[in-house]
């Protein structure tokens, strides 16, 4: 697949590893024109994690909002992981967030320490989201202690850990 990672803050450069490594295509979005270089809009957008109230801020002051919500709303498959879904969530702690397109409520740093903690063998949580309600159209793909912790809505996959560190911490093994 052709793969644009939004790449403002956070853990892009893991997510583009795991992703090369797995035989994809991969860029860095950093500025409307890395949206859709040559015209030629990505198969699949990454939303890394990080501090999502720095990436919010980056992907207005950007100008990336609108031409990424575009992808999104057309159904390009997305891959977010922690701060990505929470820019992603149409609820985050209680407030509607208006770029949000999946329909979850999420709890902002409801998991893990700072330096992140190993929960069940093969999930790293790093102060991470809770997803504590979903809506008809959303499919839980995974969960925690009754909790989502990972689902899909559509072409949207969304994770409450990282995937991404667990490919880097196997591969170094
Ligand atoms: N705590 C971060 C936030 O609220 C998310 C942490 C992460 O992406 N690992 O945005």
């Amino acid at each position: 697949m052709r793969v644009g990672v939004v790449a403002l803050q956070g853990d892009f450069a893991e997510h583009e590893s795991w992703l090369r490594a797995a035989g994809h295509e991969v860029w860095e979005i950093r500025r409307p024109q890395d949206v859709a270089p040559g015209g030629r809009p990505p198969d699949m957008l990454v939303f890394p994690g990080g501090e999502s109230t720095v990436q919010r801020k980056l992907l207005a002051d950007l100008e990336l909002a609108e031409p990424l919500g575009e992808l999104v709303d057309g159904g390009v498959e997305v891959l977010a992981t922690c701060a990505g879904l929470i820019l992603l969530a149409k609820q985050v702690d209680g407030r509607d967030n208006p770029w949000g397109r999946l329909d979850v409520s999420v709890r902002r740093n409801a998991y893990g320490r700072q330096l992140g903690s190993f929960v069940g063998g093969d999930r790293v949580f790093i102060r991470a989201p809770a997803i504590e309600s979903v809506g008809p159209t959303v499919e839980v793909l995974s969960e925690l202690d009754g909790k989502p912790v990972a689902v899909r809505q559509g072409a949207i996959r969304a994770y409450c850990y990282h995937p991404e560190l667990v490919w880097a911490h196997n591969r170094r093994l």
